[in-house]
């Protein structure tokens, strides 16, 4: 199909992030005009189910007139103070008591940024500066896991286990370390429980920190679920493990609930729902359901301390961006707080998964899907070429890129992950909404199964 005029000053333009830059020169954009609820609507007017919340982020769906007034007053009030040397406002100080008051372990400080990279990126800097106070300048090594997501700045990036974001990029950076993807379904070996599995993920990193020496690592991060890594579950008993490992070792441990946090998983934080009790968290996206860009990190009482011993010696504490704390996006992240807790979101996202995940299971039938897996509102289907030997397809097949857009024609928006089609709905979708999205996805299949049949991929 021919592009639109807006399709071609598009591509003559925009580099696009996370973007096949040479299939887009052939296919174009998407290019969306509005969005009300759970739908957005390109320029020819067509609506969409947004079937992954824009990015995993947009959990009130769209168009929320409150959010929208919580910016405009705030923008006239005081649209811009910093919180460097000795300043502050009112809506950083409510903002970081509400997160203190949520947050599912002790916290001693809220520390502002503006997305989920940057939040990492500052937990990197902040461990590394805590043990240089400490005088233990040696413990600096930060173990992420294979398949991991935590965004792409130079260190996050490094921290993150996907090979596209190292392979040519010269990451990952020295002194971060990847231990194994808890993913039973891949994994696993022949006849091998869950917890077996979830014993020998714990093994892993155990032997790592070994292999590395104890007093070199510095921490482990994880997601709860992992997201952009393909939506993947870990096995029971995985973080108990992992955390045991961890205090052995006195290894510092950092959830990253860029994702999770905020009732993706049913509760306030994903941690929580999986039994993981980190000393530092980093938030972001739903944190405003992404009305503003705003993320934070929610540091423990040690590390705030580091802060201290290190300023009577150097003085500044050598770290912020000029948005941290911005006094819009946090009367914004405020609004949605109330918002969570004054109509019950995450209790009523609770309340919503299982029927979410029985349609999710369900489509585990499907002679395409080699596994349906997920927690809450949130799932993936991994799409394979052989159900029995779970044999993938080619990566040159396309058959991701090709369920997106068969689902596009289908009227909803999803993102394939390789060849796992991720769901991650905003919390706002109603029931009879879920019913919409999963008809939609089932005939999806049925097509890209036919598709796959007709191209000989089977
Ligand atoms: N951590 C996790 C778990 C994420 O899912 C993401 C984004 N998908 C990030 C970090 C990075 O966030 P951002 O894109 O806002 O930098």
């Amino acid at each position: 199909m021919a592009l639109t005029n807006l399709q071609v000053r598009d591509l003559e333009t925009v580099l696009h992030p996370y973007t096949n830059q040479a299939t887009i020169r052939d296919t174009g954009t998407l290019v969306l005009e509005r969005a009300k609820g759970i739908h957005v609507y390109d320029v020819d007017g067509k609506p969409y189910i947004e079937g992954m919340a824009g990015l995993w982020c947009t959990s009130l769906g769209y168009g929320n007139e409150e959010l929208a007034d919580a910016a405009y007053a705030q923008m006239k009030k005081l649209s811009f103070t910093h919180l460097f040397g000795g300043k502050s406002h009112d809506p950083a100080i409510e903002l970081a008591e509400r997160l203190k008051e949520k947050a599912p372990v002790p916290i001693s400080k809220v520390f502002f940024v503006c997305s989920g990279s940057e939040a990492n990126d500052s937990q990197i800097k902040m461990i590394w500066y805590m043990n240089n106070a400490m005088g233990r300048p040696q413990k600096k090594k930060i173990v992420s896991r294979i398949k991991g997501y935590h965004g792409v700045t130079i260190a996050s990036a490094s921290l993150t286990g996907l090979p596209a974001n190292h392979t040519d990029f010269d990451l990952p950076i020295s002194g971060i370390l990847h231990t194994s993807c808890p993913h039973h379904y891949r994994f696993g070996l022949e006849g091998e429980s869950e917890e077996d599995f979830a014993t020998r993920c714990a093994q892993d990193l155990e032997d790592l920190i070994l292999r590395e020496g104890p007093d070199t690592v510095a921490a482990f991060i994880a997601e709860p679920v992992m997201g952009a890594g393909g939506v993947i579950v870990p096995p029971k008993g995985y973080f108990e493990k992992m955390m045991a490992v961890c205090q052995r070792y006195d290894v510092f441990m950092i959830a990253d609930e860029v994702i999770c946090a905020f009732g993706r998983l049913g509760e306030w934080f994903g941690s929580s729902a999986l039994g993981y009790k980190p000393n530092s968290i980093s938030i972001a996206k739903a944190l405003t359901s992404a009305y503003m860009p705003v993320g934070a990190i929610l540091i423990p009482e040690e590390m705030y301390q580091a802060t201290i011993v290190e300023s009577k010696k150097v003085g500044t504490f050598g770290h912020g961006f000029t948005y941290s704390g911005h006094p819009v996006g946090a009367a914004v992240a405020l609004k949605t707080l109330e918002i969570y807790d004054r109509e019950k979101i995450i209790e009523k996202a609770a309340a919503k998964s299982p029927q979410f995940q029985a349609h999710l299971k369900a489509l585990g039938d499907h002679p395409l899907v080699g596994e349906a897996r997920g927690l809450g509102m949130m799932g993936a289907l991994e799409m394979v070429a052989d159900k029995r030997t779970k044999k993938a397809f080619e990566p040159k097949a396309g058959i991701g890129a090709k369920a997106v857009a068969i689902a596009q024609e289908e009227g909803v928006i999803l993102r394939n992950l390789g060849d796992a089609l991720a769901l991650c709905p905003p919390l706002i979708i109603s029931p009879e909404e879920i019913d919409d999205l999963f008809d939609r996805v089932a005939r999806t299949l049925d097509r890209v199964l036919d598709h796959a049949k007709a191209e000989g991929l089977l």
